[in-house]
């Protein structure tokens, strides 16, 4: 009674003060779908909410957890960094654990990329690729390149120019009078009454936009293998490559955001990696610290880097910077991170999972109401049937459901996302695998 008291207090407090985000408060403050959770702790893959209860994190802290909560060698080294200084500054200053942290991503970055540039979250980094790409161009005397060539479906982040390169109307329309122009090319999203187009469509559909803008683009930017909040739309193998031999043929930049895909989501380090590509410039975020902290990375080519190069009073650098930008903590649980990566083989650990999750997609499939099934590695989506029985918003109320079974996730839309830490273990597929479908079964009940 004392936990239950507890639990009442807080969320009655949570209600009276807090703006949550991508929320609909009136559903939040009535209860709708259901009572808000909250949590109080978590350990390895699962969370714990003030009532003891524990549930599995298959939306990995909103896709940014990899090795588990609490991991002893992440603590460890947050803790020690704490023990050092909490807060200083990459303005005019330095500090170990930024540059070891940069040490740890170029390492295992595709080759050719060499400067890291720190920011604390995805859409920031991505605020940086494209002023670094507009940037670069101007200062080659290319003045023309002004103009960014996106996805459709594209999710690049909430704030303003990333939302400009974004293409999902629920989360971007709105915003319309505060956005740049930019020029979208082919999803790979299923078409309607049709099937998902192919590689070599995607690409002659990116070729088109590239011939019709010749010498205005500044880049293009993708999120490579897999538009994440897209609905987890799978591009075909070879896509990227595509893309690449594009942007050098018509003599652009590449971006890659892999805010989402990258740090092993897809089962490989980085998604680029599924086609052997290096973009110019690699945009970083989630996972970087394990999901512990929030800091993200922007990294580029020497070439891009050189660029900016002068005298201080030429004006050539790159006029942009946060106060907490390669915060000392976030850098830590960076590079623990990523010791974590290689100390525990995580990337090899995922293979037979990454085969147990495509064995629970099939079974998943099977069950009426399911449309798609789709995913790459630990980055899986379950498309419903719109007003699945009845059911206004089906996908919502499965991620509702499947907390009895002591599981959470979280929908896109008609789509119901899986997205599991890295260390995911197969004894807690099983239990994601059933929990999910018999949520789904209990549709229109
Ligand atoms: C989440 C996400 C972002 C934005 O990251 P934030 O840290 O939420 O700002 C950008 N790009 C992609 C592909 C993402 O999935």
């Amino acid at each position: 009674m004392q936990h239950r008291a507890h639990t009442t207090d807080l969320v009655a407090r949570d209600k009276a003060v807090l703006w949550h985000p991508f929320t609909q408060m009136q559903d939040w403050i009535g209860d709708v779908p259901g009572p808000p959770l909250c949590i109080v702790s978590g350990e390895g893959n699962w969370l714990v909410d003030t009532t003891g209860k524990r549930y599995l994190d298959a939306v990995s802290s909103l896709w940014c957890n990899t090795h588990g909560h609490r991991h002893p060698v992440i603590d460890a080294a947050v803790r020690a960094q704490l023990d050092r200084i909490a807060h200083t500054t990459l303005l005019g200053l330095t500090h170990p654990a930024a540059v070891e942290a940069a040490e740890a991503i170029l390492e295992v970055a595709p080759p050719g990329l060499a400067r890291v540039f720190f920011s604390e979250n995805g859409a920031a980094a991505v605020e940086v690729a494209l002023k670094m790409a507009l940037r670069y161009w101007q200062l080659r005397g290319e003045t023309d390149r002004t103009l960014f060539v996106s996805l459709e479906d594209a999710y690049h982040g909430d704030t303003i120019g990333a939302v400009s390169v974004g293409g999902i109307d629920v989360f971007h329309a709105a915003f319309g009078p505060l956005l740049f122009p930019s020029v979208q090319a082919p999803t790979a999203r299923r078409r309607p009454g049709g099937g998902v187009p192919g590689r070599d469509d995607l690409v002659a559909g990116m070729e088109r936009v590239l011939e019709a803008n010749a010498d205005r683009v500044a880049a293009v930017i993708i999120e490579p293998v897999v538009q994440g909040a897209a609905g987890i739309q799978c591009f075909p193998d070879g896509y990227v490559r595509g893309v690449r031999d594009l942007c050098d043929a018509y003599g652009t930049l590449l971006v890659c955001d892999e805010v989402a895909t990258g740090f092993g989501r897809t089962g490989e380090m980085f998604a680029v990696n599924h086609d052997g590509v290096t973009p110019d410039v690699l945009v970083l975020g989630k996972g970087m610290t394990g999901g512990y902290l929030p800091l993200s990375a922007t990294v580029a080519t020497e070439d891009i880097h050189d660029m900016f190069l002068g005298a201080t009073q030429e004006g050539r650098h790159l006029f942009h910077g946060h106060t907490y930008s390669g915060n000392p903590l976030a850098a830590a649980a960076c590079v623990a991170t990523m010791e974590v990566f290689e100390k525990e083989a995580t990337l090899a650990q995922m293979r037979p999972r990454v085969e147990a999750l495509r064995g629970a997609m099939r079974e998943i499939e099977m069950l009426p109401g399911v449309v798609d099934v789709r995913g790459r590695g630990y980055m899986i989506g379950i498309e419903l049937e719109p007003g699945m029985g009845r059911d206004p918003l089906p996908a919502r109320t499965v991620c509702q459901r499947v907390r009895d079974a002591g599981v959470v996730l979280r929908n896109l839309g008609d789509v119901v996302v899986w997205m599991p830490p890295l260390s995911i273990t197969d004894s807690e597929v099983d239990l994601l695998t059933t929990a999910t479908a018999t949520a789904i079964r209990s549709l229109g009940s």
